[in-house]
């Protein structure tokens, strides 16, 4: 066992007095190796004392706090080594018995007249209430009994007791908080709380004016905090440093793009501007012009652009995208439109063909259906520079060679922006990269995964859009639901029922993670579209023309249920949410969607914007099953009042954190530790600036006083982001 003075932050757990080998390899399961990683081990939860009560307020179960004077104690050792140690305790309001079994050592400071305060949870014995070892504060003869301590509750492994984990901590904060290195020096401490300030986000205890606490102060605090105020100052250091740490890492990747790489330089004449707009058989709603703006502007510049473009399908992105292409046509560059199926690929080159109906043939489309005569035509075509503008797949487009290309844009559709600068990186330029998503980003989010990226968003929608209703139905609105359902039919629209299951629970089938219809599989009692669909067809819906879809089915089989649908031969599609991506059939407006408390709101947000294609109003009803918590209410009341995608983003992110946001994405990002992206998003978007402003001055962190600072930026990111160490 070494001596405390030679504990250093790296020497290994098991030296610490009381560890050893074996308690050494439990600790490793909570990630702890070292004395440092010990002082990192944040609680996840703080005791706070038991309020001071009137002993004869005392109440069977309650936990409480009594102070007192002891007024008998007595310890009675048993034959086996057994002994138990009873005291009394008396005040003004009473007495109670305080026991200890097998502590003999309680007899030593529980002795006659001493000033204590207890906290526990009594219960009645007797005529008296009894403590079964509560905590005990020893109090001087004048000492106030005060609030009592705020105890941190870890995270904990097999065979530790609270008490351990704290007993290692203060030993180690005793031994090492002092010697812990400061890599935020005290004026960077003092602006980011004068930033937190003007955001009007508090920063707990600190004085006007002063800093964030220093390292040591701010361990001890997050460890036994004092006060709560102590604590949330203690708790914003830590995220902020987390935050600050993350988001320099992005900022100096943002500025190593600019640095590192170079793309074709695409500036249009204010006639080419108007020329292209023209083009165009409608005006920009503002949105769109202001994203046109950051193009435009982004475009000018001798590196790549690298912009996410959020909005609703129907937003009009693809108009900007066009403006952009377009725009590099005019330079004489080439671009190429990359969209996740060969539908909307078709689509988009028939769009731009449509625009350019004077002359097109500088518009290509590589398509899986091309045979290879045809395709290597096009493949040519590119290669010395007719086609300028070409359209199609992700996959067909990998291998294309390009004489001149200046814009890449990616239709991610319903998936979260993914760069793929790679794929299409030139010998010596890069294209300029536009992604389109339809997924709202919550900012915080955005702020992280997609840090080194621009945004921009398109809230607007375009003018002469029908409008959607959404009702949150009752159950006992059933009847009345499908009456309206059919008249909607008798009217000849068509209409979309949606549940959140394939078959009944028992079917175990295999789960395809291509279909993204897997939702709730193996849940009790949840809707699913088979039984609905036999209901519907056989019953509620029996005159009309009822089809089903989902996931399971072949694609030949999926196409065609669409195709039917599409064409009117099918006029109720009962559908699990693989409609989220389709085909746009206008003259559906009505849907029901069942089990509706199984989605996200963004993925009902996704099934609404099926029914506002047409002329015709939409409907959707939204169903729940089961019992419905009343934080999933809330949640369906807000998809209920706002059809604002990204309202509604923000808010499944509030309720229900990142979630399957971040799981589904390969963030290549290290998990965060102290802060919470959807509880600190305030300080994040704080923090995001400041680390934007620090490299903005000084690009590669040389400030000596930050050097313990870079260090852990790149330490920390600096091989997943590829960030160069010039140190
Ligand atoms: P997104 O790509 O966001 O799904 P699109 O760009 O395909 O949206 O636009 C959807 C439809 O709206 C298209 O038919 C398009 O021509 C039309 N549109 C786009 N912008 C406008 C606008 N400013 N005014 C009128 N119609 C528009
Ligand atoms: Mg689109």
């Amino acid at each position: 066992m070494s001596d405390a003075s030679s504990l250093t932050p790296t020497t290994k757990i098991q030296f610490l007095a009381g560890v050893g080998p074996q308690r050494a390899e439990r600790l490793a399961k909570l990630g702890i190796y070292t004395l440092r990683d010990l002082l990192f081990f944040f609680p996840r939860d703080y005791e706070h004392p038991a309020a001071e009560v009137a002993i004869d307020r005392l109440k069977d179960g309650q936990a409480a706090s009594v102070t007192g004077v002891i007024t008998d104690a007595e310890l009675s050792a048993r034959s086996s080594g057994k002994s138990i140690f009873g005291a009394v305790v008396t005040n003004e309001t009473g007495s109670v018995r305080i026991v200890f079994f097998n502590q003999p050592f309680r007899a030593d400071t529980l002795t006659f007249e001493r000033r204590v305060m207890i906290s526990g949870v009594p219960t009645q014995k007797g005529l008296r209430m009894e403590f079964v070892h509560p905590k005990v504060k020893i109090l001087r003869e004048d000492e106030a009994a005060g609030a009592g301590e705020i105890l941190p509750v870890y995270p904990l492994t097999d065979g530790f007791k609270q008490y351990d984990i704290r007993r290692y901590t203060r030993e180690v904060l005793e031994q090492l908080a002092r010697e812990t290195t400061e890599v935020m020096p005290e004026d960077l401490r003092r602006a980011v709380v004068r930033r937190l300030r003007d955001a009007s986000i508090d920063p707990g205890g600190i004085d006007h004016d002063g800093p964030l606490p220093p390292i040591d102060r701010a361990l001890w605090q997050i460890h036994f905090p004092t006060d709560d105020r102590s604590l949330i100052a203690a708790r914003t250091r830590f995220v902020s440093q987390e935050l600050l740490v993350m988001q320099l890492a992005l900022a100096m990747r943002r500025r190593s793009l600019t640095t590192d790489l170079n793309a074709p330089v695409i500036d249009a004449s204010p006639e080419t501007h108007a020329a292209i707009l023209d083009r165009f058989g409608f005006t920009l709603t503002d949105d769109q012009r202001q994203v046109v703006q950051e193009i435009r502007h982004d475009l000018r510049r001798q590196f790549p652009m690298n912009r996410l473009l959020q909005g609703d399908v129907g937003s009009g992105k693809t108009a900007v995208a066009f403006y952009a292409m377009m725009l590099a046509h005019a330079s004489s560059h080439q671009s190429v439109l990359m969209a996740p199926t060969e539908v909307l690929a078709r689509q988009h080159y028939e769009n731009l063909r449509h625009i350019h109906a004077d002359n097109s043939d500088h518009i290509g489309l590589l398509s899986g259906s091309l045979g290879t005569a045809q395709r290597r035509d096009v493949l040519q075509r590119v290669a010395d520079g007719r086609v300028t503008m070409l359209v199609g797949t992700q996959a067909l487009l990998y291998d294309v060679k390009f004489q001149s290309l200046g814009v890449c844009v990616i239709d991610e559709q319903h998936k979260f922006g993914v760069r793929q600068r790679t794929a299409l990186r030139g010998d010596d330029m890069d294209p300029h990269c536009l992604v389109m998503s339809a997924t709202p980003i919550p900012r915080s989010i955005g702020m992280t995964l997609f840090g080194d990226v621009d945004m921009s968003t398109i809230r607007q929608k375009p003018p002469g859009r029908t409008e959607v209703h959404t009702y949150l139905a009752q159950d006992e609105w059933t009847q009345r639901w499908w009456q309206f359902v059919r008249q909607r039919l008798d009217e000849g629209r068509q209409v979309y029922v949606v549940a959140p299951r394939v078959g009944p629970a028992t079917a175990s089938a295999p789960s395809d993670p291509s279909n993204n219809d897997a939702n709730a599989d193996g849940c009790e009692d949840v809707a699913s579209v088979e039984t609905i669909y036999a209901q519907l067809r056989d019953d509620v819906l029996a005159d009309f023309r009822v089809g089903l879809l989902h996931g399971r089915m072949k694609p030949d089989e999926k196409n065609a249920t669409m195709e039917a649908f599409a064409d009117g031969a099918i006029q109720v599609l009962v559908s699990t949410t693989v409609i989220e991506v389709g085909v746009d059939v206008p003259n559906a407006t009505v849907m029901t969607i069942l089990g509706a408390n199984r989605f996200g709101l963004a993925q009902l947000h996704q099934l609404r914007g099926r029914i506002n294609r047409g002329v015709h109003p939409g409907h959707v009803a939204v169903f729940t099953d089961g019992d419905v918590p009343p934080d999933e209410v809330e949640r369906l009341k807000i998809f209920e009042s706002t059809d604002d995608g990204f309202e509604l983003a923000e808010a499944d992110f509030r309720m229900r954190g990142p979630g399957d946001m971040l799981g589904k994405q390969q963030s290549g990002l290290p998990p965060l530790r102290v802060a919470d992206l959807a509880r600190d998003r305030e300080i994040l978007a704080v923090v995001r600036e400041l680390a934007q402003d620090m490299i903005d001055g000084d690009p590669e962190m040389n400030d000596e006083a930050l050097s313990d600072l870079r260090r852990q930026v790149l330490r920390r990111y600096g091989d997943r982001m590829e960030l160069a160490d010039g140190a």
